[in-house]
């Protein structure tokens, strides 16, 4: 029995009574070590069923922390981020579509059987962050081993006060119907830019039946000049394209979004009617403050349509406004001195129709002033009207503008004449939203809008509308510097 008295010896060794302190410090230790352990446990993670953690990790924003839960079985590897904002109501939002990714990547692995797990890995993104918006993205990517992982991406912008998400409704308020009209189609160009640089791929009859203008709901605003929309995988693409991003530039969409929500989130120039009181611009023409004015605008021209549309003003006592592109010009010289001596205002539209917003200082500048010059030149009138190509503008181009003592023209009767190209939907849309004071965009190089302008002008004669000329409804040049798209009235 040598092993058991030896073992004997250790124990009656250890706790002999000199021994006992050494004894109890490491009972201590361990004691004071459980303990430890137990608080630093609880409060970095938290256990569920046995195998779903938790744990927090900080973000570069001071006000937003994600909350990571991670699930590791032997079919499950997932992983979700959960952005934590100061708003509850944000949270959850969306938290809601975290979890509805979660429940469908369940409901897959309860059905499968696996030896590989499957794996999920939802996360966000901080797409712009300021005190009052918060535009946020998030995704889900989801393997089942079939090759391609499933990947769905949602987003919103929040109002952060009240913790809702913002709708393009919101921005564009009492424009909603043109802004998202003019949203979609802006979409859809640049969708179908994009398919042409990758033509495998594009479904553009899936984006066709998809992108309706009751499509878009929520937005992206990465910057104060954009809106951005995203598209899952496999939504308007084939799903090995990855998500499908749109930026938009919102310099052409001012003109809707004079809300103060837009003006919030983007850097939004005043569009409307002019201060100033209005000037008659000579002694017996008409007067608007009493009259039931419009002014339609003709953008693009001269051309082959031009002389048909002056017959028809001419035959129906209608003044018109026309913004001219300057190289059109020499082409059509009678024609552009006709538009002056029958009464009609002459407008500019620069040189070549460029997006000036992606010029210079200088080179908006010779836009403008080479075709006033040919203007001046071909019927002896200077333009102080100016119409920016595709509506976009900023504050650089409006500050040239004002250099040159021009006064910009929107619209506020959008009849989007060049996209539909369909003479009775573009008469329904005149008539429909003509109102006392309302500037009317058409183009005179469409012949389905020429044919429209005689039922126009007849139906609201009608309505006791008299169709003036710019220069009848505000005088010359009411606003140089400034932004105007409709009379007071
Ligand atoms: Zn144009």
């Amino acid at each position: 029995m040598p092993f058991r008295t030896r073992w004997h010896r250790t124990l009656a060794r250890f706790f002999s009574p000199d021994k006992v302190p050494v004894w109890l410090l490491a009972a201590a230790a361990i004691g004071v070590g459980v303990i430890v352990t137990t608080i630093v446990l609880r409060e970095t993670a938290n256990t569920q069923a046995g195998y779903e953690q938790y744990k927090w990790r900080d973000t570069k924003y001071a006000d937003i922390r994600s909350r990571i839960v991670t699930r590791n079985t032997s079919s499950v590897v997932s992983t979700i981020e959960y952005p934590v904002t100061t708003h509850g109501k944000i949270n959850e939002t969306i938290a809601a579509v975290l979890d509805r990714y979660n429940r469908s990547f369940d409901a897959y692995v309860s059905s499968h059987r696996t030896r590989v797990p499957f794996e999920q890995n939802s996360s966000y993104e901080v797409v712009r962050h300021t005190n009052k918006y918060l535009s946020i993205l998030v995704s889900t990517s989801r393997d089942y081993h079939h090759g391609q992982p499933e990947r769905e991406t949602a987003y919103w912008t929040f109002d952060r006060e009240t913790g809702q998400p913002l709708t393009l409704s919101d921005l564009f308020g009492t424009q909603a119907t043109d802004g998202i009209a003019r949203v979609n189609l802006y979409v859809r160009q640049e969708i179908a830019r994009q398919s042409a640089r990758h033509p495998v791929g594009y479904d553009m009859s899936r984006v066709n039946t998809l992108l309706t203008d009751e499509y878009y709901k929520s937005f992206l605003a990465p910057t104060n000049t954009t809106l951005r929309f995203d598209f899952s995988p496999g939504e308007i693409a084939d799903a090995s394209l990855g998500t499908i991003t749109v930026t938009l530039p919102i310099d052409n969409l001012q003109l809707f979004m004079q809300t103060s929500t837009a003006r919030g989130l983007f850097d939004i120039m005043s569009v409307g009617a002019p201060n100033s009181p209005r000037v008659q611009a000579h002694p017996g023409s008409p007067d608007c403050q009493q009259l039931k004015c419009i002014a339609l605008t003709f953008d693009d021209g001269p051309s082959t349509h031009t002389s048909g549309l002056l017959d028809t003003l001419m035959a129906n006592n209608a003044h018109a406004s026309f913004f001219l592109i300057g190289q059109n010009i020499a082409r059509y010289p009678s024609i552009v001195q006709r538009q002056h001596l029958e009464g009609h205002t002459i407008g500019n539209h620069s040189w070549d129709h460029t997006r000036l917003t992606r010029l210079n200082q200088t080179q908006v500048a010779r836009e403008i002033t080479l075709t006033n010059d040919q203007i001046k030149r071909t019927a002896g009138t200077t333009p102080t009207y100016v119409r920016p190509p595709n509506g976009a503008i900023n504050r650089s181009v409006i500050s040239t503008f004002e250099r040159l003592n021009m006064t910009s023209v929107l619209w506020s009767v959008d009849t989007r004449d060049w996209a539909d190209r369909n003479t009775d939907i573009i008469y329904n849309r005149v008539v429909a939203n003509a109102k006392p004071g309302s500037i009317v965009i058409l183009h005179d190089v469409h012949k389905t809008s020429v044919n429209a302008v005689s039922r126009i002008i007849k139906t609201l004669q009608k309505e006791g509308y008299t169709f003036v000329s710019l220069d009848e409804m505000f005088g010359p040049n009411p606003a140089p510097g400034k932004i105007i798209s409709r009379a007071s009235q």
